[in-house]
């Protein structure tokens, strides 16, 4: 990252850049949904901490972070804004621990600020990936699983492997699914749900993708043979999966080592946002930051106890 840059070093830099991506039309009052500038007013005086509105409709005060992942954390904003910068400019994101060393917060405040952004980066509306592909175009679709080692873990022994499947389009986005099983049962109301049935759909020979794959425009399948790849011009492959598994796993074994059942969701979402977002697709790091920061608000989170950061 830019570390000249004054929003990772001046905390009224860093709020602004915050406001002018969660208000690009003027402050918005979290409580009351007001958008009406005269009925806003900007807090002023040395007693006043920066960046506090008072709403004239409800009478009630609020900053930029209300209402955001951010609330009422003591962590300054130059430092939540540094952590998405390094979560999301990397291929392979950034662990707690890293955080914690290069940010100087303590091992636990980087745990759960990144947690926070994580969920920052998730899909505002789960149907987002809705209509994935299209008429002549392919999706393809492929399972892989993650995790499992008993690396750094304080019993030993080893956790199941965790089932993931991929929807991704070529040239395209990705949308990512941890699923309890790999059966045509669980698969199916996944596929149908996020592509496009016009599309092509494209998968290996397993039987679970045989039935779905009726539904679709299209459904090639692929024989792991150098012979038919070159027969059909390398068209019937699923090679943009595999991409995308082979970064998702490097990712989640070379740097977060383990990840638990119950926060599988999130590093999926972490790892399907930087491939939304990728360079390719015409996002610069500092974009792809701010996309990341448009997430922020109305993200429910339920992981406060401070027992799960040793689960990490
Ligand atoms: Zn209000």
């Amino acid at each position: 990252m830019n570390i000249t840059d004054q929003i990772y070093s001046d905390e009224n830099k860093a709020r602004e850049h915050l406001e002018s991506i969660q208000w690009p039309n003027g402050p918005v009052c979290p409580h009351c949904g007001n958008v009406d500038p005269e009925r806003i007013t900007k807090l002023q005086g040395k007693s006043t901490r920066p960046g506090v509105f008072k709403c004239k409709e409800c009478r009630k005060p609020f900053s930029v972070t209300v209402g955001t992942v951010m609330e009422r954390s003591k962590i300054p904003l130059t430092k939540w804004l540094a952590a998405m910068h390094l979560m999301t400019a990397g291929k392979k994101g950034v662990s707690a621990h890293q955080l914690h060393r290069m940010l100087g917060v303590t091992y636990e405040s980087a745990w759960f600020l990144a947690h926070r952004l994580r969920a920052a980066m998730a899909p505002a509306n789960p149907t987002d990936a809705n209509g994935m592909g299209g008429p002549n175009e392919v999706v393809e679709v492929d399972e892989t699983y993650v995790g499992g080692r008993a690396k750094n873990r304080a019993f030993k022994e080893p956790s199941p492997k965790k089932a993931v499947v991929s929807l991704i389009e070529r040239d395209g986005r990705v949308a990512s699914f941890h699923v309890a099983n790999v059966t045509a049962k669980t698969l199916r109301p996944i596929i149908v749900k996020h592509a496009s049935r016009k599309s092509t759909l494209m998968t290996d020979e397993a039987p679970v993708y045989v039935g779905v794959g009726k539904e679709f425009a299209a459904h090639r399948t692929v024989n792991h043979s150098a012979n038919e790849y070159v027969k059909t011009g390398g068209y019937v492959h699923t090679n943009t999966a595999e991409g995308f598994f082979s970064v998702l796993k490097r990712g989640i074994i070379g740097t977060y080592h383990h990840v638990s059942e119950a926060h599988l969701e999130r590093y999926l979402a972490e790892f399907d946002f930087r491939h939304n977002t990728r360079t390719k697709l015409g996002f610069s790091d500092a974009q792809r930051a701010a996309k990341a920061l448009e997430g922020i608000r109305g993200k429910r989170l339920t992981y406060r106890r401070a027992n799960e950061a040793a689960n990490a």
